[in-house]
């Protein structure tokens, strides 16, 4: 595996490398969600394709409150572990070669980041659209793969994608999950045992409520009211939204009839954990 930093060197062996080129964004830290995800662009590469993985803790898409500085960085451990994943070149550059101090061009999304987690993390999908486009434009891929875990950022990239024509395919992975139905994510290792043994809570709440849904329930006030109930009854989370939206322009619904998307984003203390169930 190849290891790149410089945003220079891999615009110029991207014109070398064999296609498909197949992208996987990432900020490190990695688990098996994120392997999952190489894994599937290995397979969309085939053998003669290029597995290209990044890894870039973009701090346009943190606010000034958010953990940014603590985000974990083991770049050692995730460079070995992509490598046993025959992920083919590792793109990893350094916050001042990515932004110049004086860039003065922004990405401003202006529908589908007012709600949900945009509503809560103001600028959040503008600075994921502008890493994004960059990467796209750094490294030119065919495929690009992301998780329906971040299932609003995939609807958001799947519309910067449509709307500003990147000639790239997106590829959405679902969400790999711990034994007890937590979704995996780099934020889980924050949390303290007990905030841990609780914050399967969401999955657990979205099951039942599927389950509901299923049953014929029509009222997405109703369901949305009893999720927030069934959240709360574990003592440590803290609810920020609990939605039913339209999938694709995430609008919130208020018969349930899928396809439909529960969502929502809980604090276990100081860690905010988001996860999404899409019933079709
Ligand atoms: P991140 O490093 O959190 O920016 O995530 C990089 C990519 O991995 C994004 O496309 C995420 O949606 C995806 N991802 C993160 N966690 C999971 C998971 N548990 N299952 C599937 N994909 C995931």
């Amino acid at each position: 595996m190849r290891i790149v930093r410089e945003p220079l060197k891999i615009q110029k062996l991207v014109s070398k490398l064999s296609r498909p080129v197949v992208l996987v964004p990432t900020m490190g830290a990695l688990h098996e969600g994120h392997l999952a995800l190489v894994r599937r662009a290995r397979k969309l590469a085939r053998t003669k394709g290029t597995v290209i993985a990044s890894l870039f803790v973009n701090p346009t898409q943190f606010a000034p409150n958010e953990d940014l500085e603590r985000y974990p960085r083991p770049f050692e451990r995730d460079s070995s572990l992509l490598r046993k994943e025959t992920c083919d070149v590792l793109f990893a550059p350094v916050t001042a070669d990515m932004y110049y101090p004086d860039r003065s061009i922004s990405l401003i999304e202006t529908r589908l980041s007012q709600v949900m987690c945009g509503a809560s993390r103001h600028g959040h999908f503008d600075g994921v659209c502008l890493v994004v486009s960059k990467l796209f434009n750094l490294v030119q891929p065919d495929i690009a793969v992301f998780g329906e875990k971040d299932f609003q950022q995939l609807a958001i990239l799947r519309r910067m994608v449509r709307d500003l024509n990147f000639p790239v395919v997106l590829e959405a992975h679902p969400t790999v999950r711990e034994p007890d139905g937590l979704a995996m994510s780099s934020r889980n290792s924050y949390l303290t045992k007990q905030e841990r043994g609780q914050a399967p809570i969401i999955h657990q709440t979205f099951s039942l409520a599927e389950a509901k849904v299923r049953a014929g329930m029509a009222s997405s006030a109703k369901l949305i009211s009893w999720m927030k109930q069934k959240i709360q009854s574990a003592p440590l989370a803290k609810i920020d939204y609990v939605t039913v939206v339209d999938p694709t322009s995430l609008e919130p619904l208020t018969q349930l009839k899928p396809p439909l998307l529960l969502a929502a984003a809980v604090f276990f203390g100081k860690t905010r954990l988001i996860d999404n169930r899409l019933i079709q």
